[in-house]
């Protein structure tokens, strides 16, 4: 490489942008294959893209360059260029660590997430897959199926619990190299967040639910109880239809599911979009969107090039939940395809992870947007009026339950970076018990925390969809102001893409949000919304 000391700050950014391009193509590339095929080879291209990448980041010579080049340029002379030194900054900071801990942490990421990608549970010997453990927990009445498929969907943990806690080891002693407490503390600084302000808002998040959410419970606590025969402190927790409990069970929203049965679901996504007028035919054409063995069986979107290529991967079923997921991503998706190809490539794609998530959970709430189901969805006018009410209900307990979820896992994560060797199977039932008000089954000693993936392949991401809830409740109110609503709007298009999408990363995720909504990010919005539309 050139000496980096003789290049001047612009130069510098045009040298590493010159080869950290390249690499993270490859890196998308290969991330994209191991998760659509899944093999020996696929993970190995991703190993190898990913050490590439963070070899390339480890660099100490480049890593003083950017920071000699930051102090020299200051925000007000050139704020573009000083946003690009900030975010390579960022960039190189977690890993100007030891050579050897880095291969070590490549691998065994890889590793874990191939389990992930691999592994199905089973149920009387027979494998199931996450889809056919979710059709179970929503439709059959039986207390034992239901629990075994509930315990299907923990099997994973035991597989994966050690490595993941080995994970959280080396991520610390990364971390702590370079002077964090541990890698929770240090993920957040490097993402542009504060972890005091992060617990603050939690805290706001927790008073504004927790009463509401208690109430709310409780009712359909009682529906549960009629429904299975027994007494209400005889649920447990394969008795509410989400493995985690993330999303709300049948008896605490209402029932749509039965308008996507015949519904096309590619098709509805497009329209949504059309109405928006933003085109999402592109990245159809790219995606991923049904179930198959060895593909993930979650879903994601990824931005290839930053120049146009965005794929989405899914696994469609016809139902509720694939509709809001299949939004959700064609939100990240759009977002991605509608930033300013002008920019600099280092800052072309979401201001944040925060905000892209808000604009997916934007989307993904239509489904149950009475003017969504009435003029996208082509459900009948009295249908929908029919279950406005219940809409709304449904809305309000999706966000609760969400909420209260949220809470369980980012203060697990902080405790389990605090203390990778701690009790975390009693830890994890504490925190449910507390937040989520279930009832841990009876002797169980069991990882199930170890079930959730993002633990182990989006470490101190999940803030990201607590404060992406916030940003959508706020966007929402801005979008009502001013552009009369959402759905079927141009003036909402127009202004997501103007406000939200075209600058890109040019700026911070806060100044982004008070330029887009006229205010900070705080949770008001959302503790509104959960008042004023109880009824
Ligand atoms: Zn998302």
């Amino acid at each position: 490489m050139a000496d980096p000391p003789s290049l001047s700050p612009t130069q510098l950014v045009a040298d590493l942008e010159a080869h950290l391009r390249p690499l993270e193509v490859e890196l998308a590339e290969a991330w994209w294959e191991s998760n659509t095929n899944s093999s020996t080879a696929a993970d190995q291209r991703r190993t190898a893209a990913e050490l590439a990448r963070r070899e390339f980041l480890a660099d100490p010579h480049r890593f003083a360059a950017v920071r000699a080049a930051r102090d020299a340029v200051s925000a007000t002379d050139d704020p573009l260029l000083r946003r690009q030194l900030d975010v390579l900054h960022d960039n190189f900071v977690p890993h100007q660590v030891p050579a050897d801990l880095r291969r070590a942490l490549v691998e065994l990421e890889t590793r874990v997430e191939s389990t992930f990608n691999n592994f199905r549970g089973e149920i009387d010997g027979r494998r199931v897959d996450d889809n056919a453990i979710a059709e179970i927990l929503r439709t059959s009445d039986d207390a034992a199926d239901r629990r075994a498929a509930w315990e299907a969907s923990k099997q994973i943990g035991p597989e994966v619990a050690d490595r993941i806690r080995e994970l959280a080891r080396l991520r610390n002693q990364a971390a702590q190299a370079l002077g964090a407490r541990d890698h929770f503390a240090l993920a957040l600084a490097t993402g542009e967040l504060d972890e005091d302000r992060l617990f603050a808002t939690l805290d706001d998040v927790d008073r504004a639910t927790a009463a509401p959410f208690a109430d709310w419970k409780h009712g359909v606590d009682e529906r549960l109880a009629t429904r299975f025969g027994c007494p209400v402190e005889d649920l447990r927790p394969w008795h509410y239809d989400d493995p985690f409990f993330q999303t709300p069970p049948a008896e605490g929203g209402v029932a749509i599911d039965h308008f996507f049965t015949d519904a096309d679901l590619e098709a509805l996504t497009v329209r949504t979009y059309d109405g928006l007028g933003l085109d999402v035919r592109a990245v159809l054409a790219h995606s991923d969107l049904y179930a198959r063995d060895g593909k993930s069986q979650h879903a994601f979107c990824i931005d290839i090039d930053r120049a146009g290529d965005v794929r989405v991967l899914c696994n469609i079923e016809p139902s509720e939940r694939w509709m809001d997921t299949m939004l959700h991503e064609f939100g990240h998706a759009i977002y991605d395809r509608e930033c300013d190809r002008t920019l600099p490539w280092l800052v072309r794609g979401a201001a944040h992870a925060l905000t892209t998530e808000g604009i997916a959970m934007l989307m993904g709430r239509l489904p149950r947007d009475p003017s969504w189901l009435r003029d996208v969805a082509g459900i009948a006018a009295p249908d929908v009026d029919a279950i406005a009410d219940a809409l709304v209900d449904a809305q309000r307990a999706a966000l609760l339950v969400f909420a209260r979820w949220v809470l369980v896992m980012t203060n697990f994560e902080r405790r389990l970076y605090a203390d990778p060797d701690a009790d975390l199977d009693g830890l994890w039932w504490d925190l449910v018990e507390r937040h989520q008000l279930l009832h841990r089954p009876d002797d169980r000693r069991a990882p199930d925390w170890a079930a959730k993936i993002h633990l182990a392949a989006a470490p101190v991401y999940y803030q990201n969809y607590l404060y992406g809830e916030l940003f959508a409740s706020q966007l929402d109110a801005t979008l009502r102001a001013r552009a009369g609503g959402l759905v079927d709007r141009d003036a909402a298009g127009a202004l997501l893409r103007d406000d939200v999408f075209a600058p890109g990363a040019s700026l911070r995720w806060d100044a982004l949000v008070e330029r887009a909504t006229g205010e900070p990010l705080s949770a008001a919005h959302l503790a509104r919304a959960l008042v004023s539309d109880a009824r």
